[in-house]
């Protein structure tokens, strides 16, 4: 079952989204050769109980439960990867994703940086990851069903000669992170026929294209969290929370706009 969320919800949840988006530049100030990602988790961390959010990702239920405020995926890790003592280098790509909630209400993101200098095909892959979230963020003003987004989603990357991850989709998120329906970036007829769903006001999903540059095969590595592309090859992953309203797609991990702050007392009523 789909949750619509009224006008006010939807502020709420911008909330979180600023905080999220915060956490964000932060990171983005740290990514650097020499930096661990368990530095850059640190902070965020740090960043969101300065702010008055949970870290919504600590403790989410697997074999072990996830240890982190954020998953930080280098180079073939596609999602899901531990922050820890790994240390960045010149040429990799590192995915970080976080979320947060903000009085009850939820916001998730993520940004994949290239550190030092990649490598034209790596640069190749982030534009085509980010560019493919910006298009879908684009379609879900004109299109009325999910599943027309996700097919252009899908011809979008084939153009660029990469593979769409199969394995993981995007999200419903409102109260809870993960929440119905399931957001995939590309259409199977099972999808359109048993689980499609209506691009309209009230509707707040998570937009989570990850792109291979090599095979969309992924494996999970022995930590019971981290997965890896099959082939060694890299990957990259952009996400924003994106609500419908009666004016169109507005993406609530975005930066502040005009007279918005970022924290717990915000403004948003
Ligand atoms: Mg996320
Ligand atoms: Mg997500």
């Amino acid at each position: 079952m789909v949750n619509l969320r009224s006008p006010r919800e939807i502020a709420l949840m911008r909330r979180a989204g600023l905080v999220v988006w915060g956490a964000h530049q932060l990171a983005a100030s740290m990514v650097r050769p020499g930096v661990t990602t368990g530095e850059i988790d640190a902070a965020v961390d740090s960043f969101f109980a300065a702010h008055g959010a949970v870290a919504l990702f600590k403790g989410v239920p697997g074999k072990v439960p996830f240890p982190a405020a954020c998953c930080i995926s280098v180079n073939d890790e596609v999602v899901h990867g531990i922050p820890g003592p790994r240390v960045l280098r010149s040429g990799d790509v590192v995915s970080i994703d976080t979320g947060c909630s903000v009085g009850g209400w939820c916001g998730d993101s993520a940004v994949t940086h290239p550190v030092g200098e990649v490598s034209p095909e790596v640069r190749r892959l982030l534009d085509c990851t980010s560019g493919v979230l910006a298009l879908a963020i684009q379609l879900m003003a004109t299109r009325s069903r999910w599943s027309d987004v996700a097919t252009e989603m899908a011809k979008f990357v084939r153009d660029y000669g990469f593979a769409v991850v199969e394995n993981f989709v995007g999200h419903g998120i409102g109260r809870s992170m993960h929440e119905d329906p399931q957001v995939p970036n590309f259409c199977t007829p099972a999808f359109r026929k048993n689980h499609d769903f209506d691009l309209e006001p009230g509707l707040v999903i998570a937009v989570e294209p990850m792109v291979n540059m090599g095979s969309k095969k992924v494996r999970a590595l022995p930590d019971h969290w981290t997965q890896s592309t099959i082939d060694g090859m890299p990957s990259a992953h952009f996400e924003h929370t994106v609500a419908i309203t009666d004016g169109g797609p507005v993406v609530l991990t975005a930066q502040p706009g005009a007279g918005e702050e970022i924290g717990a007392s915000g403004s948003a009523a």
